[in-house]
């Protein structure tokens, strides 16, 4: 169960009791979503739960104060460590996608390469690495923001860009129908897929960019997260920020949820770039001056994605993509004597190469 803001408030408990012990946990999170205090139906704590950063339970037998007395006891509620749910018969919690072992601080099997690792970042480097290392700064539920396809054909000098995405929108404001909301949906998907096509000379390949993303309404944040939406974002009446002239944002809430959030003035979208605009900052792009997408200004906004717009969002990653699709050999770096060297020989290892990789969520949260 889930309260207005979206945020875990109750587990049901799956074992079947008569209707005279059926009980109710209400379950109090901290910033990460983890439980820390657990009451009953009639606010009596029934457990309270504190972890080490990496997600180690600090139970009694660890510290003198945490006594059973005062609620840190061992109770019903699967719920656990950033709501991963908790295997204590493995010792692992169940991350969706893997197993964490949060005794390890690290996950039991690699994640995708392609999908989350960044040569500027070498702490993505580690596929086994829980959170970048940064687990009182961020949850790692289940990742997939945006996932961006490249093909490059080397022989015919062609390029294929794909992005896929995933977006649930729900709205708190009455004044907003669910007929508005679906509208909206449509306009977003419309907007977003008419923006982020076309195509792009860049270093002798001719790139087709196309995306294809699907916009759904929910009645709560909850709801689409339970869905499996990779952005969720608050539809609001009006700007969001009169005060700044604020209409839409990219990251409110977003840096403590598992998913991209964002809050967006349904009228703009509905009559403006505001969709198109935000989804930029959805592939990991800043706001960015000029008559491009990436225009802060709407009036000084370029309504689609230009050259400029794909060299930011995926430039670096359309290089890597060619880098690694060329043949190297390997030589010895004779002056350092020990050290082996990666030499590009210029040809294209074959003729089509795959590359994948997804869209960052920590770097845009902050942008509006
Ligand atoms: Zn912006």
């Amino acid at each position: 169960m889930y309260d207005a803001s979206g945020k875990l408030v109750a587990e049901y408990s799956t074992v079947v009791e008569s209707v005279e012990n059926a009980k109710v946990a209400y379950l109090t999170a901290d910033h990460l979503g983890s439980p820390r205090i657990n009451t009953d139906r009639d606010g009596n704590v029934t457990a309270r739960h504190d972890y080490m950063p990496f997600g180690e339970e600090i139970t009694p037998a660890l510290t003198a104060q945490r006594t059973t007395g005062v609620g840190y006891v061992g109770d019903a509620v699967r719920k656990q460590f950033t709501g991963y749910e908790r295997d204590n018969e493995l010792n692992l919690d169940y991350a969706k996608a893997r197993m964490y072992g949060y005794g390890h601080w690290r996950f039991t099997s690699p994640d995708d390469f392609l999908n989350d690792s960044d040569v500027a970042d070498p702490q993505s480097w580690n596929l086994y690495v829980y959170c970048r290392n940064n687990p009182l700064g961020c949850t790692d539920p289940t990742g997939k923001e945006a996932v961006v396809n490249i093909t490059v054909d080397e022989k015919t000098k062609k390029g294929k860009i794909v992005i896929a995405a995933t977006i649930g929108i729900w709205t708190k404001d009455t004044r907003i129908s669910q007929a508005d909301m679906k509208k909206a949906a449509e306009k977003i998907q419309k907007d977003i897929q008419g923006a982020w096509k076309g195509a792009v000379n860049k270093d002798g390949i001719e790139y087709e960019v196309s995306t294809v993303v699907s916009v759904r309404a929910f009645k709560d944040a909850a709801a689409a997260e339970d869905y499996g939406s990779g952005n969720i974002i608050e539809m609001a009446k009006g700007p969001i920020d009169p005060d700044n002239n604020v209409d839409s944002n990219a990251g409110s809430g977003g840096f403590f949820t598992g998913h991209d959030a964002g809050r967006w003035n349904i009228d703009s979208v509905m009559s403006g770039t505001t969709a198109q605009h935000e989804f930029g900052h959805l592939l990991g792009v800043d706001n960015k001056p000029g008559f491009t997408l990436m225009n802060t200004d709407p009036s000084a906004r370029h309504p689609t994605m230009t050259a400029k717009d794909f060299d930011w969002t995926f430039g670096r990653e359309v290089t890597e993509q060619r880098r690694q699709a060329r043949l190297t050999t390997v030589i010895e770096d004779r002056e350092r004597g020990w050290r082996r060297k990666e030499v590009d020989t210029g040809q294209p290892r074959s003729s089509n190469q795959h590359y994948t990789f997804r869209a960052p969520r920590l770097a845009w949260w902050k942008s509006r």
